[in-house]
């Protein structure tokens, strides 16, 4: 009977942090969590050269050999999935470039529209989750880290700067990390530019990149000192990853729109290698005809005839017509247009696109390799790991449960969101089965405690009284 209550007794006081902010009790206990992703951080790139910090967090942890991260594989919608466990459809953020019907405006990684809430609030990022649910949280660097998502900030962050070093980015986490306990944060992330920067220019097989991968293991080396210093390595958990692959272009495999159809007929939106076609009123047939069977090595989609396993389609960001390259092929305009030598943003199946996995700590299994994962189920992970109930998303605990040190507690089945804005059933489904579970325990309890209890009644009905409230 103990057992069960202390099942349902956290549930009554989560219940009263999410109303009344945080308590010192709540503090005390809280799990920590910092999640690294390295930009364009290929999976095979840990073979390349000798990676001797990788190997130390994968001999000390876990590590997921392919991680299929969502379409399309850019960072910015990726990076909002990490700490989302959503589609891009969902979320919102759905191409590093935008246009939106609705409100008619644009976005761009590269203007200020970036700092613009109303393109991040389709969904609640974990940082603002863990603050409504008594923690705190602090970002250097993460795509959409400084911008006030849902009337709030991360209570520590740094305001992108592509300047700052890695190093400035890591201390002001591990401050943040060890901070006296009012104060500390209980989940960071963090962003670092490359090696997606030189995976652009250099190209994936150059093999410059070598020296490049072989940077960012000395820059996981100075994370770990820098924990290990301030005394929190073994307490906190760290999952370093990626947003995606790169994959090698070539100036030989280059798709010009131009030859096909006017310039005049269309905006494009996203660019190379999935390109979100915006088409002039009345021209979307018209623009349609003229590409769809223009070049072997392009796939032109209607919005309606997308792929349903890229979900990618639900939402008025996403353009009427879609172009995506074949792998290691570029679509541009004309020739003129700069040319880069690795890129990514195809098909989401494809091992170039997948991005790194690993992670140590105390929620980590050790010396354990995991064949497949999918990034949106590390939402769900990196809420069991920091004790907060987990929004409706795309993702599944019991899919990567087996990367814990412990076994998680059975909990109901996960209530997946439809695609598409503006749905509000999945969170009454989810309150729905929370009731339904709590109820039904409550009706257990009471039945198991009369049959082995009768004398405890009085007892019983005190004990239930937080429940009630
Ligand atoms: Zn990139």
């Amino acid at each position: 009977m103990v057992g069960l209550w202390a099942l349902l007794l956290p549930m009554a006081s989560l219940h009263r942090l999410n109303q009344h902010g945080r308590g010192d009790a709540a503090v005390e206990g809280r799990p920590k969590l910092l999640l690294v992703s390295f930009d364009g951080f290929r999976w095979d790139y840990i073979d390349r050269v000798p990676m001797p910090n990788f190997d130390t967090v994968m001999e000390d942890g876990v590590m997921v050999k392919q991680v299929e991260n969502i379409y399309i594989t850019k960072t910015f919608p990726n990076h909002y999935t990490l700490v989302t466990g959503l589609y891009a459809e969902t979320h919102g953020v759905v191409a590093n470039e935008m246009y939106d019907p609705v409100l008619n405006r644009s976005f761009s990684v590269d203007t200020d529209s970036r700092y613009e809430p109303q393109w991040w609030d389709e969904a609640v990022p974990l940082w603002v989750s863990i603050q409504n649910a008594g923690g705190r949280s602090g970002a250097a660097m993460w795509p959409g880290s400084d911008v006030k998502i849902r009337g709030q900030f991360p209570n520590q962050f740094l305001q992108y700067n592509a300047s700052v070093p890695f190093e400035t980015r890591v201390e002001r986490i591990i401050q943040w990390f060890s901070a006296p306990k009012a104060e500390a944060v209980d989940f960071g992330v963090l962003y670092w530019e490359e090696p997606d920067e030189s995976g652009h220019l250099l190209g994936p097989q150059s093999p410059l990149m070598d020296a490049v991968i072989a940077g960012i293991d000395e820059k996981l080396g100075f994370l770990i000192n820098e924990l290990k210093k301030a005394g929190i390595y073994e307490k906190v958990n760290l999952i370093v990853t990626s947003d995606h692959g790169m994959v090698q272009l070539s100036p030989d495999h280059i798709i010009e729109l131009d030859e096909y159809v006017s310039r005049d007929l269309y905006t494009w939106v996203d660019k190379s290698p999935v390109v979100g076609i915006r088409p002039k009123e009345g021209k979307l047939d018209e623009v349609y005809s003229k590409l769809v069977d223009a070049n072997p090595n392009m796939m032109v989609y209607k919005k309606e005839n997308i792929p349903a396993h890229f979900h990618y389609q639900h939402n008025p960001r996403i353009m009427p017509i879609l172009l995506e390259a074949k792998e290691g092929w570029t679509i541009t305009q004309n020739r003129s247009e700069t040319f880069m030598l690795g890129n990514h943003g195809n098909d989401n199946t494809l091992p170039s696109m997948h991005p790194v996995f690993i992670a140590r700590g105390p929620a980590f299994r050790q010396n354990y390799v995991k064949t497949f994962m999918r990034s949106v189920d590390l939402y769900p992970l990196m809420c069991h790991i920091l004790a907060i109930p987990a929004l409706p998303n795309n993702g599944s605990l019991s899919n990567v449960k087996d990367l814990l040190s412990r076994e998680p507690t059975p909990t109901p089945p996960s209530t997946r969101p439809p695609a598409g804005r503006d749905s509000y059933a999945p969170l009454v489904g989810a309150l729905l089965g929370v009731a339904m579970v709590v109820g039904f325990l409550v009706v257990f309890v009471k039945q198991v405690t009369l049959k082995q209890l009768p004398t405890l009644t009085h007892r019983r009905r005190e004990m239930s009284q937080p429940l009630l409230q």
